[in-house]
């Protein structure tokens, strides 16, 4: 399962995470991007939402990358 991480130091909140993956992220009260449903949206779309973010505040986290290293 791929986990999806937001750094809240760094996000800016622009809301593109927002717009490419509705289902998956929203903004707090704080305009800090959140993952609301980690299954919202098919994995590409979320992995679309993560290389658009302007700022690099999203990552993709593999539960089971210890298999692949
Ligand atoms: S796209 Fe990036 S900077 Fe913008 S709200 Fe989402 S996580 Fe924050």
């Amino acid at each position: 399962m791929i986990r999806t991480v937001v750094d809240r130091e760094i996000c800016m909140g622009s809301g593109q995470c927002t717009i490419y993956a509705p289902n998956t992220f929203e903004l707090d009260p704080e305009m800090k991007a959140r993952v609301m449903d980690p299954y919202g949206d098919p994995p590409e779309t979320v992995r679309c939402a993560v290389s658009a973010c302007p700022s690099g505040a999203l990552s993709l986290d593999s539960d089971d990358r210890q298999e692949h290293q």
